[in-house]
């Protein structure tokens, strides 16, 4: 926590503001809009909620399709499950680990042959590093497709000087615990579309219409944020600069102490691109150091330090075994090999440089020893 949370919490205490709706939710919305440089932003109980209010919004229905990156937490692609609609998930690329170009323009190539262009496209900005935009977005405006960005991983990041999460029609952040600030749970929708985001407001607080009684004419949701947690929020994005420095330094400490290492390279930074190093992580090429990522896993959790193996492609998922999936190039699938290879390492804001050095000497001992 940073410190001042109390303070929202205790200003929604003394108004009796203990709802989804009240001062701190629309203050914390007004100043996520203004921190990204969006015209608006809804609050919501979690990011899922705020991709699948999204994809409500772009009328995806049973029977659509949905393009989305591979290469990412199941969040990304489970509202596309809820909707009816089918996924088809796209590879990654070596220089930001995000979706391919490559492999999605030859996904809307057989789709607009098949007369089967996508509702909307989800691209994720992967440990908090922006995808390739430039590229992305024109793809997606050549075949007039919109974008959904997953940036629940990425606040704070940029790509050339603009904030991610603010490149597709809907941009969605998380505030769950493991992510770079949080309300406990949480998310937001952003957009310039205001219109649209008067609507997802709608949507989520069970789309009741305007009626002296209770009356409904679509389906809702209930998944507007309380005025308690936008408290919380509030005061966290106030630390929110601080906290991707001390991402940053934990990375760049990383780095100085391990990238000489023959097989580690740390996940690459786009030039013209700002991550927030939201988690350190790194590939171990096999054939330097002859050790799988999972034995490094091994040795490290039996000195009581967590680190994890990269994200499992959706399209290796069973939940999503009957999915499409376009690879980068016909023989390399460049997600399959991040998961093969790929660590994430500890890389919480409140990380002391000591427990750093303890990973960091553990990681030496095991990869240098052999
Ligand atoms: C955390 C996360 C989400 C979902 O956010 P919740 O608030 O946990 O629902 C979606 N996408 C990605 C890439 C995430 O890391």
């Amino acid at each position: 926590m940073s410190g001042t949370e109390m303070k929202y919490i205790n200003e929604a205490f003394e108004s009796n503001w203990i709802a989804p709706l009240g001062p701190n939710v629309d203050a914390f919305e007004m100043e996520m809009a203004s921190c990204v440089g969006v015209k608006g932003a809804v609050a919501v109980s979690t990011g899922t909620a705020a991709i699948h209010l999204a994809l409500s919004l772009l009328d995806v229905q049973k029977g659509d399709t949905v393009f989305c990156s591979s290469l990412t937490f199941v969040a990304s692609a489970n509202p596309i499950l809820y909707q009816g609609a089918e996924p088809v998930f796209i590879d990654s690329e070596p220089d930001t680990w995000n979706i391919s170009p490559v492999a999605l323009e030859k996904a809307f190539r057989e789709a607009a042959s098949a007369s089967k262009i996508p509702k909307a496209v989800i691209i994720v900005n992967l440990y908090g590093q922006p995808a390739k935009m430039d590229e992305l977005v024109s793809i997606c405006k050549k075949y007039k497709v919109p974008i959904i960005e997953d940036a629940a991983e990425s606040l704070g990041s940029k790509y050339k000087g603009k904030a991610s999460g603010t490149f597709g029609d809907f941009g969605i952040f998380s505030f769950n615990g493991n992510k770079i600030i949080t309300t406990s749970g949480g998310g937001m929708l952003v957009s310039n579309n205001t219109e649209a985001l008067e609507k997802a407001r709608f949507l989520a607080t069970q789309a009741r219409d305007p009626a002296p009684h209770y009356q409904h004419s679509v389906l809702g949701y209930n998944y507007r944020m309380s005025n308690i947690l936008a408290g919380i929020g509030r005061s966290q994005l106030e630390v929110l600069d601080e906290r991707v420095n001390k991402r940053r330094a934990i990375f760049e400490t990383y780095q100085e102490e391990l990238a000489h290492i023959p097989g580690i390279s740390f996940m690459p930074e786009l030039e013209g691109t700002f991550s927030n190093r939201w988690l350190t992580t790194f590939t171990i090429n096999r054939s330097n150091t002859n050790l799988p990522p999972i034995e490094l896993l091994h040795a490290l959790d039996s000195e009581n330090i967590e680190a994890r193996h990269v994200w499992k492609p959706l399209h290796m998922q069973p939940l999503f075994s009957n999915y499409k999936y376009y690879p980068h190039a016909k023989n390399e699938s460049v997600s399959e090999e991040l998961f093969k290879t790929g660590i994430c390492l500890p890389s919480g804001s409140a990380m002391t440089l000591e427990d750093q050095m303890r990973v960091i000497s553990c990681i030496k001992k095991i990869l240098v020893s052999g």
